[in-house]
């Protein structure tokens, strides 16, 4: 292999590694390699931990779109508020939760301190990024300065928002439409750099062609760098912050990152609306269903720690049950049956006796509790 071949070879492995995202144990992310068919994925459950994993995107043309959702990272009440949520996806587990709770009439001070939210001087959470931050002090805060009564109807529709398909539906056509120039750009970069390399190392030999093609490069590189700009300034103003700025130079400077800048505008863009309403919109039938069966399932059936106090429990029990509501009167709304789809379905040969109810595996004892789901009973099949 001589000089120019590694070169390539590391370049070629570093932009893999742009293709990479460590994503957190309850993320949904909502992925097509091309455009036309929606999937859902989460954290790597081989390549990670117990707070999250590897995902990994498309690294062929045309970029693949890839989604980040995250839920709430809390859970609220009427009455309290504790940083820990119910929901997990996939079969890692709960990820490492602080598990703070406090009433809403103890709370006297909440502030941020860079990524961290601090309630009563003691921290509460510790979020994503300092603009995750700051939009969660506004919901505490907001929660706190209203009376008890009102806080049930601001938390019903607060999840009720998050369904909002027609606005789903008008971002995503204009998330298309503002991000065109940048994926061609994006394409003709990843031409440039991973596909001509091979082309002039093995063919032309790289002397005759190498000026005009690095004078090139570098004008596409600038436009790509401009349409960047303009397409995260058009669909998220808000991120515009010093994250962006220091992530911005990188793409400057790093032309693996270059390659795959688009992504930074695609990841967060639906991370307000909820993956089941993001499904409807851009997913087969069947995609959707079977993530409202696992969301459903995993809410209703939720797994507490012996560490999870009787108060946290009660404010995971009251918005699970608020998210239950909203996702059935969705799924009606759009002729799903929510009961049907929790139905388990198991073939007489299989002998079944009794069957979790949130992993919905069959056993075939007739009672105990599901090894895989800790101290979840088993329901007793009935024979007909
Ligand atoms: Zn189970």
């Amino acid at each position: 292999m001589n000089d120019y071949q590694t070169l390539y070879l590391v370049f070629v492995l570093l932009y893999l590694a742009e293709c990479v995202k460590w994503t957190h144990r309850y993320s949904i992310l909502i992925y097509s390699a091309i455009g036309n068919y929606w999937h859902v994925k989460f954290a790597s459950n081989s390549l990670g931990n117990r707070t999250g994993g590897f995902a990994f995107n498309n690294p062929i043309p045309p970029l693949g779109y890839l989604f980040h959702y995250r839920p709430l990272p809390f859970s609220i009440s009427p009455t309290a508020i504790t940083s820990f949520i119910t929901q997990v996806l996939t079969d890692g587990g709960q990820p490492k939760q602080l598990k703070r709770v406090f009433q809403f009439d103890q709370i006297k001070t909440v502030t941020q301190n860079s990524n961290h939210i601090n309630i009563n001087a003691e921290l509460f959470l510790s979020c994503r990024s300092e603009a995750d931050a700051k939009k969660f002090i506004a919901i505490i805060s907001e929660l706190k300065a209203i009376d008890k009564n009102q806080r049930a109807r601001y938390i019903t529709d607060f999840i009720s928002r998050q369904f909002d398909i027609q606005q789903i539906s008008t971002t995503y056509k204009t998330y298309r439409k503002q991000t065109r120039i940048l994926r061609l750009l994006c394409n003709i970069l990843w031409l440039y750099l991973l596909v001509l390399p091979l082309a002039i190392i093995n063919y032309l030999g790289i002397t005759p062609v190498v000026m005009w093609l690095g004078v090139s490069y570098v004008v596409f590189h600038l436009l790509t760098i401009i349409a960047f700009v303009i397409a995260f300034r058009q669909l998220q103003p808000d991120f515009m912050n010093a994250d962006f700025y220091s992530r911005l130079a990188i793409i400057l400077l790093f032309p693996p990152a270059t390659i795959r800048c688009i992504d930074l505008v695609t990841y967060d863009l639906f991370s307000d609306f909820h993956p089941l309403a993001s499904l409807h919109v851009l997913a087969s039938d069947s995609t959707k269903t079977m993530f409202a069966k696992k969301l459903l399932l995993d809410l209703s059936y939720p797994i507490f720690d012996e560490s999870a106090s009787p108060s946290i429990k009660e404010t995971c029990d009251w918005y699970n049950t608020r998210q239950i509501e909203i996702i059935r009167k969705f799924l009606r709304d759009n002729n799903i049956n929510p009961y049907e789809l929790l139905i388990p379905t198991f073939s007489e040969s299989d002998q079944i006796k009794s069957y979790c109810p949130r992993c919905q595996t069959g056993y075939s004892v007739t009672k105990g509790t599901c090894p895989d789901c800790g101290q979840i009973e088993l329901i007793k099949v009935e024979q007909n």
